[in-house]
């Protein structure tokens, strides 16, 4: 999995403070010097005010203005589960890698370059919700069991990828030979969002709860969220992160 951040809005944090001080202004913000429209707010420079402003708007809820700023990432990798998840958020926007028009036609595809690899393929004992060993396997080593699941992972995904390139060879359009590929089938995407779904994905996402993959995507997003936009998501990293659902008013 690789994310990295494509374009986002210059100066988010200036945005920011600007969008929120107009609801609070008597003058126009739009011919108001940003000295003058931040210098009622308390700091002793224009940086401490501007982090004033931005940890008061979070403490308290205001999260209109922090959508505003806008930023891009290409995510390379990921599952057509983990894409599938990440869909589900109205307020971005995304472009997805087609199946129509990628065909997956290598003889002998590299597992990691065409399906996501999952943790349990090397670790025995992931503590997971949904995970049990049945009676039959409970006496296995570590490393047989571990064997046992690579074999039958990769074993089934490649009869599927067989499947995919027989059924092309026989003449079925690549959009209806896809059905066989498995979930684990890699996506490259573009995902869009402003400041506030970011904060929103990341309570959902990147939780406790989230499954591994999301959590992984969403927290490097997380990551260049707080190179481009330093205050908003070192607040919400510090302060907010493991909330849940905060998202109004
Ligand atoms: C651990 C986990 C398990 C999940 N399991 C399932 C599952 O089994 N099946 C399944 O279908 N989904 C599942 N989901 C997806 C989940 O139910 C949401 O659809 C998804 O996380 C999108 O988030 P959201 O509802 O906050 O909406 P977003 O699209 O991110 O919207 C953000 C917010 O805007 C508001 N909003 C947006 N649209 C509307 C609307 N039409 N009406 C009212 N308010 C709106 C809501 O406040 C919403 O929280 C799961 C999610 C997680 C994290």
């Amino acid at each position: 999995m690789d994310v990295r951040l494509l374009e986002a809005t210059e100066d988010p944090e200036r945005l920011i403070c600007q969008a929120a001080r107009n609801d609070y202004m008597e003058e126009y913000v739009g011919d108001t010097p940003f000295e003058e429209v931040m210098a009622s707010v308390e700091g002793d420079t224009l940086a401490g005010r501007k982090e004033t402003l931005i940890g008061h708007l979070l403490a308290h809820g205001h999260f209109g203005p922090f959508e505003h700023p806008h930023a891009t990432f290409a995510i390379e990798g990921v599952s057509r589960s983990c894409m599938a998840q990440i869909t589900r958020h109205r307020h971005a926007s995304f472009d997805v890698q087609s199946m129509r028009y990628v065909e997956f036609d290598e003889e002998d595809p590299e597992p990691g370059d065409v399906y996501v690899h999952i943790p349990e393929l090397d670790e025995a004992h992931i503590a997971g919700r949904n995970a049990e060993i049945a009676d039959e396997y409970k006496g296995e080593s570590d490393e047989e069991l571990l064997d046992r699941r690579r074999e039958r992972y990769h074993e089934s995904i490649e009869d599927s990828f067989d499947a995919y390139n027989e059924l092309l060879d026989l003449g079925v359009a690549p959009e209806n030979a896809r059905m066989v590929l498995p979930i684990g089938t890699k996506v490259n995407m573009v995902v869009s969002l402003n400041a506030r779904m970011l904060m929103h994905v990341a309570d959902i996402r990147s939780a406790a709860d989230a499954q591994w993959e999301v959590r992984e995507m969403t927290n490097q997003i997380l990551e260049l969220a707080g190179e481009w936009c330093p205050l908003t998501f070192e607040y919400y990293n510090e302060e907010m992160k493991g909330r849940k659902n905060r998202l109004a008013p």
